[in-house]
């Protein structure tokens, strides 16, 4: 085969995306077709309990949506800025906006060619690009009449149970919230203070049940963050989440020859290229659309890792079922979820994936199969 021949085969198996197309190819309608309407938007979600990590406590968080109106069809995308990596929703719309003659004259059918012309217009702005890969992947799903994960080629039944996570509260708060989340088979603790003792002891007290840690960089001390996961190792714990910084690849390194429970990234693997250098620092991978820039990356990533020996994790920001459902429709591919942070909402604008005691349940209409929770109720 030769190169031609070779780059054809490729793009026949959806490959191009891979590659990477060239961003000057043609995204537009053409052959007369009518051209798109791209709306943008910012929802306040509200939280039903004051959610706090390591890095911010909060009320409530905005969230960017995308609206992709074509032939009748509307794809709708969300996006959760991350304040980690000084994202906000405000900057999300004002960057999608300024692409919208591009986005307003480009067919979704070419999907793939418009998020190569997206990715190549955005620098960073990684939750406004998986707002826009998402809404299109949406509106193609629907325009085939298939739900997202059929168009994967999965199984909506391998699709994994979630945890439910407990942000960093008061011991008498944080046994109250495990408590509310009696239905979930696993739980995912917040650490990355001085009182994680005094929060597991808080767990401990209400359920037995396995925990899964998430330290989200917490603890700086690699001696420390040794002696913590010791301790962890003898409370039924899975695994920890992303213990120290992720720039401190070296310590994380010394760390996981150490360590008594297996280490997955979070932080520390943001983009496809972070993946190859975390082998032999991490386990696993903590993989979020609002990160990779949309389904289409976080597809892509969760190959290489597994090709590279991790377990694969789908997670997720405090968000609507919008964005929860796009990366549930591809959680049948991975290992663990941690696809809760729609359950967090008193408000949540949209009903699309469910959760019977713990299991997602993936909507088996076409796209992402969402439904306004006005008409839902
Ligand atoms: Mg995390």
């Amino acid at each position: 085969m030769n190169r031609r021949e070779l780059l054809k085969s490729a793009g026949a198996f959806g490959l191009a995306s891979v590659a990477g197309l060239p961003a000057s190819a043609s995204v537009a309608a053409g052959n007369g077709a009518a051209a798109s309407q791209v709306t943008t938007d910012i929802i306040r979600l509200k939280l039903r309990h004051t959610w706090t990590t390591v890095m911010s406590a909060s009320n409530y968080r905005d969230t960017f949506f995308v609206h992709f109106k074509h032939d009748g069809i509307t794809g709708i995308g969300e996006g959760a800025p991350i304040v980690r990596y000084k994202e906000d929703a405000q900057g999300a719309q004002v960057a999608v906006n300024a692409i919208k003659p591009m986005l307003d004259a480009s067919n979704p059918e070419y999907f793939q060619k418009v998020m190569t012309e997206v990715n190549h217009r955005i620098p960073g702005q990684w939750a406004g690009k998986a707002a826009v890969d998402i809404a299109l992947m949406d509106w193609m799903g629907q325009k085939l009449g298939v739900p997202l994960y059929e168009y994967f080629g999965l199984n909506a039944e391998d699709a994994p149970i979630t945890d439910f996570s407990i942000g960093i509260d008061t011991p008498e708060i944080t046994r109250q919230k495990v408590r509310e989340a009696a239905d979930f088979p696993i739980l995912k603790i917040k650490v990355g203070l001085d009182t994680d003792e005094q929060t597991i002891a808080a767990v401990r007290s209400v359920t037995q049940k396995p925990l899964r840690v998430d330290a989200n960089e917490g603890w700086t001390d690699r001696e420390v963050a040794a002696r913590k996961i010791d301790w962890l190792s003898k409370q039924n714990v899975q695994f920890v989440e992303q213990p120290m910084p992720a720039d401190r690849l070296e310590d994380l390194r010394w760390l996981h020859e150490r360590a008594a429970l297996p280490l997955m990234g979070d932080e520390s693997c943001r983009h496809p290229e972070d993946i190859p250098k975390l082998v032999g620092i991490f386990d696993g991978l903590n993989i979020k659309l609002d990160k990779t820039g949309g389904m289409g990356t976080a597809f892509l990533m969760i190959q290489m890792a597994r090709a590279l020996g991790f377990k694969t994790m789908l997670g997720c920001m405090v968000s609507s079922s919008c964005s929860i459902t796009a990366a549930a429709h591809l959680s049948p591919l991975v290992d663990y979820a941690d696809l809760d942070g729609n359950l967090l909402l008193s408000n949540d604008p949209y009903r699309g994936v469910t959760v019977d005691h713990g299991k997602l349940i993936l909507p088996r209409r076409p796209g992402l199969g969402l439904v306004h929770a006005r008409s839902a109720a």
